[in-house]
């Protein structure tokens, strides 16, 4: 519509008349809106322009064409007259193409019907309802109709106001699909649902699933207060209460009893919720029935019960099958080790008497055999012990260096048989005191240094330990024991480990062995929560390396502190063709704070001293090897001895073996101390102590001097021997009767206490396993007669148990030493 430029003008004459005619003009203004006119000039009577009309300036149609309501006007056959922009839109037709329809033709056809009744009602009075219109694609247009009279002069009878009312209808939609699923899982559901007015406790619905589990039908419960049914009766007003349910918004109970229609007790879990349901509240419960789940628990708990009861006889059998397997150790121990006894001592005893080469020769194989025979059944229980996690680690202080000297003396004499140096290399500064259990620790180190020697034909092995690092008053050594034997092949280094197992089935002919050994070491390592492993090359040689995790004692004794003091700055040659052993020689008399100068023949001593001597510094001590090539120990402490401004040098000798006569030769050379190399440090320490310090005997230090090969044991003591079985009788009688000592014998406790209590004896030793009264209780027996007395007289069990618990049975009955059968010479004497 342009009002610019108004064309096609109506003229009217008067304002009063145009206004009284208003209705009348409306077809006026249809032409307006429907574009026929574009404005209407209104003049007043005397032909003077009184305002234009037109689509901009009328107030009503503005706002009928802003409306978000569709606005229509019809004629009284109800074709549309009139209808506003918005209604247009709604249908999705052009404005022009609208006007002239029989609204009627809009309306779905499933409505019509509807739609006449709202339209002869709305010519009168007015009408209003929901009806559907097909838009111009025919999708359905839902709306709310207004209807309305005009007034009669009215060209247009109707009007009518249409509201869009799309949205609303897909939200009902949407509820109902919503109410729909919702019903779905509450029909299907396969937990029971109940359905409680809040305010009132009555039964708004419950779903088939609850009613098949209480037996009721819908009927019986719809409508009924929760109080009235009998399933819920009890507990609503005992248990659950319904003020809880109402005010909480979620209650559960794990557990609850529910009667059913036919009086059976079910188990269920009941859970509740309130949620509002229009201007009401709800709750929902939710009750599963747990009845199975209960019983399965219960069948769980006691299947449980049934099987610990299982384990724990199970475990009762094994225990009692560990018991009878320890008890078995202990008597195969003591089986064996009893004729052992006789067979070990007594071919000790005959090699002390008169034979000829022949019988001697088959006696020390006798005797080899023996021993090889007990250290199998010592390696067997050691590992059925270790199986049966039997083994205890002692920890007691020790001194590093007195462990592996011990271990190496015995080791010597073989290793000096077979042509072989050993030695131990143990740096100067590492400490010497530890806290562990030194027996193991030497039994490993025995086993790897008794196969170096084994499986070594030439050259030499070395023990070597080395401190790492300590770490929270632990220290973790390093040992290592290094041969130039055979070699193991890389493919056999792991198996070797293995019980049982050794390197080469030719090679186990050639050296025998059980293979038991390291797999025992290996396991003793564990133990010391070390590890062990190989370095080795066929024809080369084997470094076995383990570690082990000692506790550390710091202080040494005062009495070694003090004996120090007096080495300190003292002058010292050692005289060695051996490397290795120069330098531990000179790293032990380095640590004793002394001043060691190593050559490595007897030439070059000599030369070293008349140096020394002419510096005016004059050696105080010379360590010389017995075994040297060219110039040899003997030779060379001749040489000293032969010249006056060296002979005042203290001489001491180390030799891998004790030659007969080597004493005889010490004593003519002015020799002050022979020591069987390797030597310990403690007794090289013993000896030059002694050595410098002439009649210091009184020190309990115990060095093997000149006088090695002498019995120190003392003669003629009064012993009473407690022993039932008679060759090991005839054992003990053959070494102490030997020696000078009178015996009287006893073959079980009641004979001992009898023998006890008529004479006087310095020594008891007593059997543990005897008939009528054991070891323990005689021992024990005595000890208690000695009480009045105040004497005490020394019991050594003899026992052939080799556990170490058994040690400690026979010191708690009152013993005071203890040495394990078969006899050994050098135990018995030990102990006189
Ligand atoms: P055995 O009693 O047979 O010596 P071990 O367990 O001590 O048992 O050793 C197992 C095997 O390991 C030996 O049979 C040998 O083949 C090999 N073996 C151990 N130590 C050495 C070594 N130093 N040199 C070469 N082979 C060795």
């Amino acid at each position: 519509m342009n009002s610019a430029r108004p064309t096609n003008l109506r003229m009217t004459e008067d304002v009063a008349d145009l206004r009284s005619r208003l209705d009348e003009a409306s077809e006026t203004l249809r032409a307006i809106r429907m574009g026929e006119v574009d404005a209407v000039l209104v003049q007043g009577a005397k032909g003077d322009n009184l305002f234009t009309l037109n689509g901009a300036d009328d107030p009503y149609r503005v706002l009928i064409e802003e409306m978000n309501q569709g606005a229509v006007t019809l004629s009284a056959n109800g074709s549309i007259l009139y209808c506003n922009r918005r209604f247009a839109e709604l249908l999705k037709m052009p404005l022009d193409k609208i006007v002239g329809f029989a609204f009627e033709s809009l309306v779905a056809p499933s409505e019509q019907a509807e739609f006449v009744r709202l339209l002869t009602a709305g010519r009168t009075a007015g009408s209003a309802g929901e009806i559907t219109l097909l838009a111009s694609d025919s999708s359905p247009v839902p709306l709310q109709l207004a209807l309305g009279p005009l007034p009669a002069k009215s060209a247009a009878k109707i009007c009518l106001v249409a509201t869009d009312i799309s949205d609303r209808k897909r939200a009902e939609r949407a509820l109902r699909a919503s109410e729909v699923s919702y019903r779905r899982l509450f029909e299907a559901a396969k937990d029971g649902i109940l359905i409680l007015d809040a305010d009132t406790g009555r039964i708004s619905d419950v779903n088939p699933f609850l009613l098949e589990m209480l037996g009721f039908s819908h009927g019986e419960m719809v409508g009924k207060s929760i109080w009235e049914i009998s399933p819920f009766k009890d507990i609503v007003s005992n248990k659950v209460k319904f003020a809880q349910l109402q005010q909480q918004g979620y209650v559960r109970y794990e557990n609850l009893p529910l009667e059913t229609r036919d009086g059976r007790y079910i188990a269920v879990e009941f859970v509740s919720n309130v949620y509002p349901a229009g201007d009401r509240s709800v709750i929902q419960c939710n009750i599963r029935d747990i009845t199975e789940r209960k019983h399965a628990a219960e069948e769980l708990r006691a299947s449980e019960r049934r099987f610990s009861d299982m384990l724990r006889q199970a475990k009762e059998v094994a225990e009692a099958a560990n018991r009878a397997k320890s008890e078995f150790l202990a008597n195969m121990s003591h089986e064996i080790r009893t004729p052992m006894n006789g067979i070990i001592g007594m071919t000790d005893l005959t090699l002390e008497t008169n034979l000829n080469r022949e019988q001697r020769e088959y006696l020390d194989m006798v005797k080899t055999s023996a021993h090889s025979l007990l250290g199998l059944i010592n390696d067997i229980l050691d590992f059925s012990k270790i199986e049966a996690g039997k083994l205890k680690l002692e920890a007691i202080d020790f001194s590093l260096r007195d462990c592996i000297g011990m271990m190496l003396k015995p080791l010597g004499m073989r290793a000096d048989q077979k042509g072989l140096e050993l030695v131990a290399d143990i740096p100067s500064d590492m400490p010497d005191h530890f806290v562990g259990d030194p027996m193991r620790l030497r039994q490993i180190l025995i086993n790897l240094t008794d196969n170096a020697i084994k499986f070594t034909e030439r050259g030499e092995v070395v023990v070597k330990v080395i401190n790492q690092s300590p770490l929270n008053g632990e220290n973790h050594l390093q040992f290592s024991v290094s041969d130039t034997g055979i070699g193991i092949p890389a493919e056999k280094q792991a198996a070797i480990f293995e019980a049982f197992a050794q390197g080469d089935g030719s090679t186990t002919r050639t050296y025998g062995g059980t293979g038991l050994g390291l797999s025992i070491a290996s396991q003793l390592i564990q133990k010391m929560q070390g590890r062990i492993w190989i370095d080795s090359k066929v024809g080369e040689g084997t470094t076995f390396h383990f570690t082990a995790r000692l506790g550390v004692r710091v202080t040494a004794s005062p009495v070694e502190q003090a004996d120090l003091r007096d080495l300190d700055g003292l002058r010292a040659l050692v005289v060695d063709d051996n490397a290795v052993n120069r330098r531990v020689l000179h790293d032990m008399l380095l640590n004793w704070r002394m001043k060691p100068t190593v050559v490595e023949s007897g030439a070059s001593a000599i030369a070293e001293m008349v140096r020394a001597t002419d510096a005016n510094a004059a050696y105080q001590l010379v360590l010389l090897d017995a075994m040297m090539p060219e110039i040899d120990g003997f030779a060379l402490a001749e040489k000293i001895r032969q010249q006056p401004t060296l002979a005042g040098a203290t001489v001491m000798m180390l030799s891998s073996a004790t030659p007969r006569g080597s004493a005889e030769r010490c004593g003519v050379l002015g020799v002050a101390a022979w020591l069987t190399k390797p030597v310990s440090q403690s007794d090289l320490l013993d000896a030059i102590w002694i050595a410098i310090h002439p009649g210091a005997q009184t020190n309990d230090r115990q060095p093997e001097h000149c006088s090695a090969e002498t019995d120190p044991s003392p003669s003629g003591m009064r012993i009473l021997v407690a022993e039932d079985n008679v060759i090991n009788r005839a054992v003990a009688t053959g070494i102490l009767e030997k020696r000078g000592h009178s015996l009287v014998h006893a073959t079980n406790g009641l004979e001992v206490l009898q023998a006890f209590r008529t004479g006087s004896f310095n020594l008891i030793l007593m059997d543990v396993q005897m008939p009528e009264m054991d070891g323990f209780q005689t021992t024990r027996r005595i000890r208690e007669m000695e009480a009045s007395s105040k004497c005490h007289v020394p019991i050594v069990a003899m026992t052939a148990y080799a556990m170490a618990e058994d040690r400690e049975r026979c010191l708690a009955a009152g013993m005071d030493d203890y040495i394990a059968k078969p006899l050994k010479k050098e135990d018995v004497l030990r102990v006189l």
